[in-house]
């Protein structure tokens, strides 16, 4: 197939990562490729997966969905930030608020100002300059781009959806601009011979859906990536400890904060995922450590609201495909690689896998460099997210069960390694080419988590004292005068999803 354009591209998997790349396939390509997406109603989807970060805002907008019929479709809420409860110890928090923290001043991070005012004694939280922070916690948002009357950025946010009915708003969608949709299950997965490639999927009922170019979002079974080209799965359970979930919807408790909860208990972390009609729960955990029975038990006595379905245990491996990309098959999706939820990326890096794959998408025949470029892209966006979820565990300073004390004196990647190190000696922390995180992401998960630096940047010794308060006090008083003016996250919901 060496100089054959690609004209029939074939998506197998109709979960979130088979119907995002559908919708974005169909925006993109429609007219000159023809896409088949196979899905089977008897396997099912892994039906997790329900925090985003807030670049899916771009995803939305690149489709032209209106926000709040997809709201209404997915039973989403907003989200401005993640809370770690009891991370760095137990009775201590902190959020990974998105958006900015306090004012940037050229060359030199906020941070730096907040680390001085710190050692001459003020007691000011790093969050207090958080106005992410500060509406999540008091529970308002509304679309605001900028601080009222100044040039401060706004609120930058996400959101919690129901993932199931997003993948059936998208169906919707691609179906709407011609995708075609296969209902059953593939029980054999033909080959050329001679290349290796893909030719077709053999279904069990004996029809057969010939492709040139196939996407596999088969979850983790890998079915194409795995099963038929063979790429390799690199493990980096060496660094990420927990390796089962166990996940029970129930019924909301009271009112619909605006960020996730991710609560750290003995052997792994609990999450907590408001949305319009319930609350998404569920634990992350370590095999090792607990066993399913003792999950359980953790798990379902933190529930504050009734649990509508019996906890389902959902094993998975920390890691990614060496090759995403192999011959004719690129993986998206838990087929490609799975980092544990903690920073809720996975639904993100199908978007930007999705993304990469239409930039990359082949003409006539696949060359080897696009190939390598896309794997290239993918490994170091993977690796960069793997960092900083490591940090997490890493930088814990509870010693109060094996686990914690296991993933303290751990071993972390050198990439890592140096990160925590020049932000202990100095405060300074930089963002990767590729890194998906922001510094101010970086800089709050590292004081969140107690790594507290010895020094501060020189500049911010440019000001007075007395200039080093004024800042710090106007900035505090700006940003709850507008959070006070904000309407209740309730509020905007309701007034949103009743509009239109
Ligand atoms: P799946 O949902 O498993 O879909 C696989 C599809 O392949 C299904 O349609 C199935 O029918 C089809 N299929 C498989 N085999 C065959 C066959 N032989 N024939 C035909 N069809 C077949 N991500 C986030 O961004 N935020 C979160 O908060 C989050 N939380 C998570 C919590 C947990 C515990 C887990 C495990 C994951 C979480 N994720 C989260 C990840 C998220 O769930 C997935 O990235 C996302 O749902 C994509 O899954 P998928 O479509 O790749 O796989």
């Amino acid at each position: 197939m060496e100089n054959t354009i690609i004209k029939k591209l074939v998506i197998l998997g109709g979960g979130t990562a088979g119907w995002m790349t559908a919708a974005m396939m169909a925006r993109s390509l429609a007219g000159t490729v023809d896409i088949t997406l196979v899905e089977s109603d008897q396997i099912g989807t892994v039906g997790v997966g329900e925090a985003t970060i807030p670049p899916i805002l771009n995803f939305n907008r690149a489709l032209g969905l209106d926000e709040a019929e997809f709201l209404r479709a997915t039973n989403g809420t907003i989200k401005l930030g993640i809370q770690f409860e009891n991370w760095s110890r137990r009775g201590e928090s902190y959020m990974h608020a998105f958006g900015n923290v306090g004012k940037n001043f050229p060359f030199c991070d906020f941070h730096h100002f907040w680390l001085r005012s710190r050692a001459s004694g003020h007691s000011d939280s790093y969050w207090d300059f958080s106005l992410n922070y500060q509406a999540a916690k008091q529970n308002k948002f509304a679309h605001l781009a900028n601080i009222p009357n100044t040039n401060l950025p706004g609120l930058s946010y996400a959101y919690h959806f129901d993932a199931g009915l997003y993948a059936q708003y998208l169906r919707r969608y691609s179906e709407s601009k011609g995708v075609k949709r296969v209902e059953g299950k593939v029980c054999d997965v033909r080959r050329n011979h001679h290349s290796g490639h893909v030719e077709n999927l053999v279904l069990e009922n004996g029809q057969v859906v010939e492709g040139d170019l196939f996407v596999d979002c088969s979850g983790f079974v890998g079915l194409l990536i795995d099963n038929a080209v063979g790429s390799d799965y690199e493990s980096w359970s060496q660094w990420l400890p927990c390796d089962r979930a166990m996940a029970v919807p129930s019924e909301s408790a009271g009112s619909i904060p605006p960020y996730t909860r991710s609560i750290a208990h003995a052997c792994g972390w609990q999450w907590q995922i408001p949305l319009q009609h319930r609350t998404g729960k569920g634990l992350v955990y370590s095999s090792s450590h607990w066993s399913d029975e003792q999950a359980r038990e953790v798990l379902l006595g933190n529930l504050p609201g009734k649990p509508l379905a019996e906890p389902r245990v959902i094993p998975f491996r920390t890691g990614h495909r060496r090759e995403q990309w192999k011959k004719n098959v690129v993986s998206l999706g838990l087929a490609s690689g799975f980092l544990e939820p903690l920073e809720s990326t996975s639904i993100h890096l199908v978007q930007s896998g999705a993304t990469r794959l239409v930039k990359c998408f082949p003409h006539r025949g696949i060359r080897a460099e696009e190939v390598a470029e896309f794997n290239r892209q993918s490994r170091v966006e993977m690796e960069r997210i793997r960092d900083f979820i490591i940090l997490h565990y890493k930088a814990n300073q509870r010693r109060d069960s094996d686990f914690w004390r296991h993933c303290e004196s751990m071993d972390v990647p050198e990439s890592l390694q140096h990160k925590i190190e020049l932000f202990r000696a100095t405060g300074k922390v930089f963002r990767d080419y590729d890194d998906l995180f922001t510094e101010v992401a970086w800089q709050q998960v590292l004081i969140g988590q107690g790594v507290l630096p010895e020094d501060h940047h020189v500049i911010a010794d440019g000001l007075s004292d007395a200039q080093l308060d004024d800042l710090l006090q106007s900035l505090k008083t700006l940003i709850q005068g507008s959070v006070r003016q904000l309407p209740t996250h309730e509020e905007f919901l309701s007034s949103l999803l009743a509009a239109g």
